[in-house]
């Protein structure tokens, strides 16, 4: 096994940095340099030659670190778009993190236009899915339970898979789909790559490896963040101020985005309750949620049209969300591993971030745990220095705008963006993040001009038709 400690993976960054020495071919070295991939992460350098090489592996590394390139390199090396069959097929544990790998690999295999990547995952109708398997796929990333559903259905044929591949592997682990995957797995072909990725290696990892990875090699990345990039702090609170705490350091610091991780649901809904009655802009996501108020959630948060977000370990892992500026630990968590997963979310690539944990007295063997595992001293502040900065409550620089009209009215962003700058005269810097869905179409917009950009969409065109907008807040 590979294990790389901190120091080693830096060595390894300095050392191998370039994708340039791996086999891949001219076209996508090109398209790395053009998505502004410049040097491996360390676990890619680290997998990427022994997943190039065919072997099987088990890949551990935190959220964030880039395993998503790391597989797909691999699998992409390996396919042949003139071959009209399913050669690799990715598990995930959600449609999210499945939308968000289908998307990465879009990009990576964007060279070549002839490549199919078909997602397969439940909540949505099977019908849609089914015709579109009738027509052919290279690539299908899917959920256990939808990609069971289409092997019993015999609408999904792997007898031309070449690779496997099973993401954020601990995750499915906690929802149950260890017997799915080893059915799905079992009707794969046996002469075939497996390659498993984790954040954590709980037991349930070597279970599954032993049942179906042949002699996979292991890579590991041990995590310690660099003082540097995560400036951690420990706040005493006592049961009853905690939520005002979380306040007080939102006000102080003013962080555009901040993820809240709470121990429980329960925690996650008061929290929220007390936030929003102090004005802030905060959501949540949790299980009650159906897939499009996800989504919402989501968008609005990684637009900037949100301040916080309210999330239990579950309900935001593997959650790919750039520029957070802070992370706040509510409740210490009781898995020590878990705190390094939480703060991570901060400080990703080249940005730094905040991380704040709250601690009632009688959480203070979970600090020790904590400091313990992953050997540094917890920073203790007093609540006392945080004073409101700025004036009145914090609100978002964004507000979003919610179009009726998607991908099925074939609106595309720049229509959209063409609406506001050209027609409505607005300038690129007042626009954000443009989303389409399947119906509906989301465009952040400066909170200063929200309201009168709310009027002039619902008074102009969009693609030549009349649209009806809202603001999404007010119908969540
Ligand atoms: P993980 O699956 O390990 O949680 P992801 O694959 O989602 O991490 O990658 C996290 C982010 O890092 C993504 O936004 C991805 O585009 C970016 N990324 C991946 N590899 C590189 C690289 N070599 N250089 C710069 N950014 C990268
Ligand atoms: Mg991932």
């Amino acid at each position: 096994m590979t294990i790389l400690t901190p120091s080693a993976s830096e060595d390894a960054t300095a050392a191998s940095a370039s994708f340039g020495e791996l086999p891949l071919s001219a076209a996508m070295q090109a398209n790395l340099k053009q998505l502004g991939y410049l040097a491996m992460t360390p676990i890619q350098a680290a997998s990427l030659p022994i997943a190039l090489a065919g072997h099987d592996l088990i890949a551990q590394a935190k959220t964030g670190s880039g395993k998503t390139v790391a597989f797909s390199l691999a699998l992409l090396a390996r396919l042949n778009p003139r071959s009209f069959a399913v050669q690799a097929l990715i598990l995930c544990p959600t449609r999210e993190l499945a939308d968000q790998v289908t998307q990465e690999i879009r990009r990576l295999a964007r060279a070549d236009d002839n490549i199919k990547i078909l997602s397969l995952c439940g909540g949505a109708p099977m019908r849609p899915q089914m015709n579109s398997l009738e027509h052919g796929a290279h690539i299908v990333v899917g959920t256990p339970g939808r990609i069971m559903d289409h092997l019993d259905r015999g609408s999904l044929d792997l007898a031309a898979l070449n690779t496997l591949v099973l993401d954020e592997a601990d995750r499915m682990l906690d929802m149950g789909f260890f017997d799915d995957i080893v059915r799905v797995a079992k009707s794969c072909p046996k002469e075939r790559q497996t390659l498993l990725f984790s954040a954590t290696y709980p037991t349930g990892i070597a279970d599954l490896s032993s049942r179906f990875l042949r002699q996979p090699q292991e890579v590991k990345l041990l995590e310690k963040h660099e003082d540097t990039k995560i400036r951690q702090r420990f706040y005493e609170v006592t049961r009853e101020g905690r939520f005002e705490a979380v306040g007080l350091l939102l006000n102080h610091f003013r962080p555009l985005s901040t993820i809240a991780f709470c121990n429980t649901r329960q925690q996650c809904r008061d929290l929220l309750a007390y936030l929003q009655k102090q004005g802030f802009h905060a959501l949540t996501l949790h299980g009650e949620l159906d897939q499009r108020e996800r989504d919402q959630v989501l968008v609005q948060f990684a637009n900037r049209s949100c301040s916080v977000l309210v999330a239990t370990d579950v309900a935001a892992r593997g959650l790919d969300i750039a520029q957070l500026e802070a992370v706040i630990n509510v409740d210490i968590t009781f898995e020590p591993e878990v705190h390094v997963h939480r703060i991570g979310r901060t400080g990703r690539v080249d940005q730094q971030g905040w991380a704040f944990s709250l601690a009632v007295p009688g959480e203070m063997a979970r600090v020790k745990a904590v400091e313990d595992l992953h050997r540094f001293e917890a920073e203790w502040h007093s609540l006392d220095e945080l004073v409101p900065q700025g004036s009145g409550v914090m609100l978002p620089p964004m507000v979003t705008l919610q179009l009726l009209g998607g991908r099925k009215e074939k609106i595309r962003p720049g229509d959209v963006l063409g609406a506001l700058t050209n027609d409505a005269g607005y300038t690129r810097e007042q626009i954000g993040k443009i989303n389409v869905t399947e119906n509906s179409t989301y465009v952040a917009v400066d909170r200063k001009i929200a309201q009168e950009a709310l009027r002039k969409l619902n008074a102009g065109k969009v693609k030549g038709k009349k649209v009806k907008a809202y603001f999404l807040h007010e119908r969540m």
